[in-house]
């Protein structure tokens, strides 16, 4: 008789290990990467086979029989399986909820992985036979049928990151000019070049960066350089050599950087098959650009964090941008980053990895300046722009009109007379961040968080930031009964209004979650944003990223202050990369852009160096107190969080922690815990939350402590009435 074989199967459960399952006898076996249905409990999941073993800790006869097989090839291949069960060890997490995160949500149900058929708009013999001044008349269809010509055929996704619409292509196709074709049907025409427009002229230091990447081994490259300096021209010129030895290219890009811009600049460039993964498509979307990338039908892969779990044969460079961004880590169940996970993956494929930013995370500042990392830097503005100058306002004793010294004003008012535009960027949305009685002092406070309720005008209730908790606003005081209720501190949606009402002629227009809640409402708001006429734009962080305003010339910072005094110790870090990114929004074409930012604490330290020796420096000054305080990336950091309605819960769960980390391993200065101690906000969504944490100078020892004290935890009584977590390099502490 043949031995028995095992499958070693992973579940979407919360436990930290797999499953054996017998095979059936009537199919194939699944191979690892395979999907299979099986009976847990009285469930039915979908899960993955991860290997074949020759035996199981449980007695054979005791083994359930899979109920099905799906996939018939595998799903994940053998890099994503081995890459994701490293991240499940690393990132202490169930092998179960790292594979889940990996596959988009249609095939975590169950669904056929097949790519349904794709149809693309083609030129007919007729429209390829078109002299080349017709249509000059139809604007648009000429438009569609130029997009034709350089791009032999467009599918849906292209032609919205074209900027074009379907209507003149369907009037194309009624003069007989265009078709809509299934895609695998498209007659093979003669082999086109990789480009559809020419690369520009590279300046001296984008030559020196792209010579410097090689794509035949692992490496890491840290490119840093201002906004516009020209980065994503070199991306796209390193992605072409990738391309010309016949490899595909990934590329990561914040959540709010992946806009249509930046998917048309690839497009319009390359003449490959390019798919965009990220949180505004269908689940069906989703699904189908993963797989149309697994079956190496896009060459080129943009997408959020998550699009690194990405199958990609043959894949030859990943390509990170913003890498310093926070939302390449996932602060929530499977908490991995990104951006580390790209650099195992990049070592593990032998290929190059390119991150890009104008404000390094120090992590990886670090591991540049250690050569770790190959450093390439670009000091200039590609192009024409000049580089904005900074200016502080001191607003200490002056008089403010809602939140604006009249020197900006000033500023704003000349910017708008020379028909440039104005960005305000105020880090908090809604009206106002509290609301106050000026009579006995009540302010309003969520009853689930300990947090101020924001308010907002439109519709007018007051918000929780924190867990949603939304009420009416109060007419008068609960407490007192006075109705001199006043509006404490300045959001955007305040300072829209006030801007509307100061400049009546000008468009004001407001970015921020609220605004661009809805499908498309980003790109209706900046389409608003017209060439060469004033306006003025508010918002939060929103505005920092991705996009380019080139007639904005004036970049206001209403108040820096907020971010000079934290608990967390990243906030240094986080500020002076949000003031630098915001401020890289002004002047990025011909005019010269103006930066006014202002603050009570205008001499402070962080301030000064930031204006006036910039990021870079700012960032090295930062290390060093990062390296006299023993925190990352000098040594490692893992937190434990845990939170229940009641805090001696929390607190006593958190205390057993502590003893068995220290069973383990005794406190020492090379290995610290701190805590257990209040998290920054104390309660959140009616819990009680508190941390601990745990620093350490030696990673690998961290890991392998963090593994047997979770295992102990997982089996302790204690853990099921506390709702805990591991983070490992965290990167939010809250
Ligand atoms: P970054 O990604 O660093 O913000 P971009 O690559 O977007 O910079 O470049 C900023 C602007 O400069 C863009 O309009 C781009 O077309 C232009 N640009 C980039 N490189 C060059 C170059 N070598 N010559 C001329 N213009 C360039
Ligand atoms: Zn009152
Ligand atoms: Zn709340």
């Amino acid at each position: 008789m043949l031995p028995t074989l095992v499958l070693s199967i992973a579940l979407p459960t919360p436990l930290r290990r797999c499953f054996d399952y017998l095979p059936i006898e009537s199919t194939e076996l699944p191979a690892p990467g395979c999907r299979v249905t099986v009976e847990f409990g009285r469930q039915q999941l979908v899960g993955i086979v991860v290997s074949h073993n020759p035996s199981s800790d449980v007695p054979i006869d005791k083994l359930k029989p899979i109920q099905r097989v799906i996939d018939l090839s595998p799903c994940l291949n053998e890099e994503q399986l081995s890459l994701l069960e490293w991240a499940a060890k690393y990132y202490q997490a169930p092998i179960g909820e790292a594979i889940t995160a990996a596959l988009p949500s249609l095939l975590r149900q169950g669904e056929p992985a097949q790519l349904a058929p794709q149809f693309a708009w083609h030129l007919t013999r007729e429209g390829l036979g078109l002299p080349a001044q017709s249509l000059s008349r139809a604007p648009k269809q000429r438009q569609a049928l130029d997009a034709l010509i350089t791009h032999k055929h467009i599918g849906p996704a292209q032609l919205a990151a074209l900027g074009l619409t379907t209507p003149p292509f369907k009037e194309l196709e009624k003069k007989g000019l265009a078709e809509l074709v299934e895609l695998d049907e498209t007659p093979e025409s003669a082999p086109q070049s990789l480009l559809a427009e020419k690369p520009l002229q590279l300046n001296e230091e984008q030559s020196i960066a792209l010579q410097q990447i090689s794509l035949s081994q692992y490496q890491c490259y840290l490119l840093e350089g201002a906004t516009g300096s020209g980065k994503t021209e070199v991306y796209l010129q390193a992605i072409t050599k990738a391309l010309e030895a016949g490899k595909g290219a990934l590329v990561l890009v914040p959540e709010i950087g992946l806009t249509p811009q930046l998917v048309g600049r690839f497009q319009r460039r390359f003449n490959v098959d390019i798919v965009s993964l990220h949180s505004g498509l269908s689940d069906k979307e989703r699904t189908q650009g993963w797989i149309q990338a697994k079956e190496g039908k896009a060459r080129i892969v943009i997408g959020t964090r998550s699009a690194i779990f990405t199958p990609i044969p043959n894949l030859g460079l990943i390509v990170i941008d913003e890498e310093h961004d926070l939302s390449f880590k996932q602060q929530d169940g499977f908490r991995y980053s990104a951006r580390d996970l790209a650099v195992l993956r990049a070592n593990r494929l032998g290929i190059p990895l390119l991150m890009g930013s104008a404000t390094p995370g120090l992590e990886t500042l670090y591991n540049a300046i250690q050569n770790r990392y190959q450093h390439l830097r670009l000091t200039r503005r590609a192009g024409d722009a000049k580089p904005p100058t900074t200016e502080l306002i001191d607003i200490r004793g002056q008089q403010l009109y809602e939140g604006f010294s009249s020197e900006l004003l000033q500023r704003i008012e000349t910017t708008l007379a020379k028909s440039e535009q104005a960005l305000v960027f105020i880090n908090r949305r809604g009206f106002a961040p509290a609301m106050l009685c000026h009579d006995c002092g009540w302010i309003a406070e969520c009853s689930n968080c300990t947090a101020k309720m924001t308010v907002h005008r439109h519709p007018p209730h007051l918000h929780c930031h924190h867990c949603d908790q939304q009420r009416p606003t109060p007419r008068q005081c609960p407490e007192c009964r006075s109705q001199d209720l006043v509006n404490l501190g300045i959001g955007t949606e305040r300072t829209e209004h006030n801007l509307k009402e100061l400049f009546p002629t000008t468009p004001v227009i407001r970015i921020d979650r609220d605004t661009t809640r809805r499908k498309n409402a980003m790109e209706n708001l900046l389409a608003e944003v017209k060439p060469g006429t004033p306006c003025i734009l508010v918002g939060t962080q929103m505005l920092a990223k991705g996009h380019h305003f080139p007639d904005v010339t004036l970049v206001a910072i209403l108040d820096i202050d907020s971010g000079l005094f934290s608990a967390d110790f990243r906030a240094p870090e986080r500020m002076g990369q949000l003031l630098i990114q915001v401020a890289g929004r002004a002047g990025r074409e011909q005019k010269p852009g103006n930066v006014v930012i202002q603050s009570h604490h205008c001499d402070h330290p962080s301030i000064q160096s930031l204006i006036k020796e910039g990021y870079h420096r700012y960032a090295r000054r930062l290390l060093r107190e990062r390296q006299l305080a023993g925190l990352p990336p000098y040594q490692y950091m893992a937190l434990f969080r845990a939170e229940s309605k009641r805090p001696a819960n929390a607190l006593e769960f958190l205390h057993l922690t502590k003893k068995l980390l220290r069973q383990s391993v005794a406190a020492s200065p090379t290995m610290q815990y701190i805590g257990p101690l209040p998290a920054f906000m104390e309660r959140k969504q009616d819990r009680y939350c508190f941390q601990l944490q745990v620093i350490a100078a030696d990673r690998q020892q961290l890991q392998h402590l963090l593994t047997s004290v979770c295992l102990a935890l997982d089996s302790h009584a204690l853990s099921r009435r506390t709702r805990w977590s591991i983070d490992v390099d965290p990167q939010d502490m809250s």
